[in-house]
C-alpha cells in the first residue's frame, strides 16, 4: 500500500493502544457522518426508493414531534414544524436531490448533503431574516433525512473493501459505535482527552485510536494510505514500505502477546500472601461480553446502560428491550455478580433527540441521576426492566452522578412506588437487587461516610471525579497534562471513600479508568481497595501484576504515596517500587 508521497508522521495522544494499518475516510461533516460511495448504474433507481422511504419516515417524525409541541407548547409554538415537514413535501429539494442522485451516481447521503449545502449558501447570500429561519429549519430537516437514511438499509464502510481508518476532528461516542460496527480498524481524530467516552469505547473494542492530532483532517483526503499507532498516539500519512513492515512487525507482537496473557485467564488474581482481588469488566455494549468471559472477569462492576439508548435514538427503548438486554447479560455472566448503572445520559453522552435537552454545559447540567429523576416516565421503563431481569439472578443496580444523599432517597421512593405497582400487576420480579451509587462527584467523595450508611456499595467513578475535583475537562485534548490521577487531592478523596466503606461494612469497587492502569494498583490496594472493574483487555496484565505483589508492602506504599505533594512525586516513587520489584522478580529467577 506505500504509496510515491513522501511519508508525514504526526504525534499526538496514544489514547487507545495498538497498531492499525489502513485507508483514510475523512469525515467531512463534524456533527453527522456522511460519505460519498459511488453506485452502480444498476443500484441507482434502488438508490431513489430509499430515500423517498427515508423521506416518508423523516416526515412522520417530524409531524409527530409537532404533535408532541402542539401538546406540549400549544399551536402556535407547534407550526415551526409546519415549515419543516413542508420542506419535506417540497417536490423540488426532493427533486435536486433525486437528480444529483442519477447524474453523479452517488448514495442518498452525500446527495442530500450536498444539495443542502448548496441550498443554505443560496439562503444565506439573500442576506434575509426569513431566508435564514429557513437554512436552521433546512439543517434541521436535512439531520432528519440523513438519520431516517442510515436507518433505511445504509451503505457500510465495509463495502470499501479496505481497512478503513476514520480520520476526523471529533467523534461523539454513539458516532463511535456505529462506525465500529462498520469494521472500521482505527481512529485518527484532532481532539478528545484519554478519558472521553470515544476512547473508552475505542479501548473497549480493541481499536488503536490517536487524539490531539492538530491538522489531521486537513493533512489526509480519502483513500490516503495511513498508520494509527494507539499507543504512541503517532499518524503516519503516506507510510514508506520500511514502516510499513515494521508496524506489520509490531502488530504480529501485540496479537503474540495478547495470547499469552490469555493463559492467565485460568488462574486466580491473588496476592503473594493469598489476598483475592476482584477484577470485574466494564462493559457498554452486548459485543464486549464476550471479551469479558474470554480475558475472565469476575462479574461485570459496570454496564454502562445509557449506550442502549443512544444505539437505539431517536427511539427510545422499550420495556421489552430492557428486559432482553439484561438478561442476556446475568444469564451469560452468572453466576457472577452484575453491576447494570442507571442511564447516565447528559454530557456528551447525550442522545439530544430522546431526552429534548438543550444546554450551555451539559456536564454540569441535567444529566445522570437528576435527568433520570426529572423523567419519570422515562426511568420507569428501564427500573421495571432491571427488577424483572434480576429474578434469581444476582443484579445490583447503581446510581450515577449522584452528589447528595437526597437524591438517593428520591430514588428509594421512586423504586418503591414502582415495586408496588409491579406488585399489583402480578408481575415477576426481585425487589431485593443491591443498590449502589457512584463517587464520581466531589461532594459525594466528601459524604461517602453519609451515603454509605444508604446504600449497599459505593463504585468511584474516577473518570469524573478526576475531571470535576481537578477542573480539567475529560475531553480536551489541551489540558490532558493536568488529568492526573495520582494528585493528592484524588488520593486524599479516595483514602477518605474506601474507609468509609469499610466503616460501614459495605461492598467498593472502583470502575473509572484507573483501576485499568497496572501504574496505580500498588496504591489502591494499598489504601484498601479490593474490587477493580476495567476494560477487559486490562485484566491479564492487571492480574500478572496482582499475583507479583504482597499486601504486607503494600500498605506502607500507600502511606508513602499519601505523604507525597505532587502527582510527579507520586508517579515517580510508583515506577520506581515497579521497576525494583520486576528487577528483584528476574533476579530470583
Ligand atoms: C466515571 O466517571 O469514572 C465512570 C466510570 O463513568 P463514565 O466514564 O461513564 O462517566
Ligand atoms: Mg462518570
Amino acid at each position: 500500500m506505500s504509496d510515491s508521497q513522501q511519508p508525514q508522521v504526526l504525534d499526538g495522544l496514544g489514547v487507545s493502544p495498538g497498531v492499525a494499518i489502513g485507508r483514510a475516510v475523512c469525515i467531512e461533516n463534524e456533527a453527522l457522518e456522511v460519505y460519498r460511495f459511488p453506485l452502480p448504474a444498476d443500484s441507482v433507481e434502488p438508490e431513489i426508493d430509499r430515500l423517498r422511504e427515508a423521506t416518508q419516515r423523516a416526515r412522520s417524525e417530524i409531524l409527530a414531534t409537532r404533535a408532541r409541541a402542539e401538546e406540549e407548547l400549544g399551536s402556535e409554538l407547534a407550526a415551526i414544524f409546519d415549515a419543516q415537514a413542508l420542506l419535506l413535501s417540497d417536490t423540488a429539494l426532493l427533486s435536486r436531490v433525486e437528480t444529483r442522485v442519477r447524474n453523479e451516481r452517488v448514495n442518498a447521503e452525500w446527495a442530500v448533503h450536498k444539495e443542502a449545502d448548496e441550498l443554505t449558501r443560496q439562503f444565506e447570500e439573500l442576506d434575509d431574516e426569513h431566508f435564514s429561519t429557513r437554512s436552521d429549519d433546512l439543517r434541521d430537516v436535512v439531520r432528519h433525512l440523513l438519520r431516517a437514511l442510515q436507518g433505511v438499509a445504509h451503505h457500510d464502510l465495509a463495502e470499501m473493501g479496505e481497512q478503513v481508518i476514520i480520520v476526523a476532528h471529533d467523534l461523539t461516542p454513539s458516532e463511535a459505535v456505529r462506525l465500529v460496527r462498520q469494521h472500521v480498524v482505527a481512529f485518527a481524530l484532532e481532539t478528545g482527552g484519554q478519558t472521553s467516552h470515544t476512547a473508552i469505547i475505542a479501548r473497549d473494542l480493541n481499536i488503536p485510536l490517536a487524539s490531539g492530532l492538530t491538522g489531521v483532517t486537513r493533512l489526509v483526503t480519502d483513500d490516503d494510505p495511513v498508520i494509527v499507532d494507539g499507543s504512541a498516539g503517532r499518524v503516519i500519512l503516506h507510510p514508506s514500505s520500511a514502516q510499513l513492515d515494521e508496524y506489520s512487525l509490531r502488530r504480529t507482537a501485540i496479537d503474540k502477546r495478547e495470547s499469552e496473557m490469555l493463559a492467565m485467564q485460568l488462574l486466580p488474581a491473588v496476592t503473594r500472601d493469598g489476598i483475592a482481588i476482584d477484577l470485574m469488566a466494564n462493559i457498554d455494549l452486548n459485543e464486549e461480553i464476550v471479551d469479558a468471559k474470554r480475558f475472565g472477569a469476575a462479574g461485570v462492576g459496570l454496564y454502562r446502560s445509557e449506550f442502549l439508548y443512544i444505539e437505539r435514538s431517536p427511539n427510545l427503548p422499550s420495556e421489552e428491550d430492557h428486559f432482553k438486554t439484561y438478561r442476556h447479560l446475568v444469564d451469560e455472566m452468572a453466576p457472577h455478580p452484575v453491576v447494570i448503572r442507571t442511564y447516565d445520559l447528559g454530557g456528551r453522552k447525550l442522545a439530544r433527540d430522546v431526552m429534548d435537552t438543550e444546554e450551555e454545559n451539559p456536564v454540569l447540567g441535567l444529566r445522570g441521576i437528576r435527568l433520570t429523576l426529572a423523567r419519570p416516565q422515562i426511568f420507569r421503563t428501564q427500573l421495571r426492566a432491571l427488577y424483572r431481569a434480576a429474578v434469581d439472578r444476582d443484579l445490583w443496580i447503581l446510581l450515577p452522578m449522584i452528589s447528595n444523599l437526597d437524591e438517593v432517597r428520591q430514588f428509594k421512593a421512586f423504586a418503591a412506588k414502582i415495586q408496588a405497582e409491579m406488585l399489583r400487576d402480578g408481575a415477576e420480579f426481585n425487589p431485593d437487587c443491591k443498590l449502589g451509587v457512584m463517587i464520581e462527584v466531589p461532594s459525594a467523595a466528601m459524604i461517602a461516610d453519609l451515603l454509605a450508611t444508604e446504600v449497599d456499595f459505593l463504585s468511584i467513578g474516577t473518570n469524573d471525579l478526576i475531571q470535576y475535583s481537578l477542573a480539567v475537562d475529560r475531553n480536551n485534548e489541551h489540558v490532558s497534562y493536568l488529568y492526573r490521577p495520582l494528585h493528592p487531592a484524588i488520593l486524599r478523596m479516595l483514602k477518605f471513600v474506601l474507609q468509609s466503606a469499610r466503616t460501614a461494612g459495605i461492598d467498593v469497587s472502583m470502575c473509572g479508568e484507573m483501576a485499568s492502569d497496572p501504574l496505580y494498583s500498588p496504591v489502591l490496594l494499598g489504601m484498601g481497595l479490593r474490587s477493580l472493574s476495567v476494560t477487559s483487555r486490562a485484566i491479564p496484565e492487571l492480574k500478572s501484576q496482582i499475583r507479583q505483589l504482597s499486601m504486607s508492602e503494600l500498605e506502607s506504599v500507600a502511606d508513602e504515596c499519601l505523604s507525597l505533594s505532587t502527582a510527579a512525586q507520586v508517579e515517580a516513587y510508583l515506577e520506581e517500587f515497579l521497576e525494583d520489584k520486576s528487577v528483584t522478580e528476574q533476579s530470583a529467577r
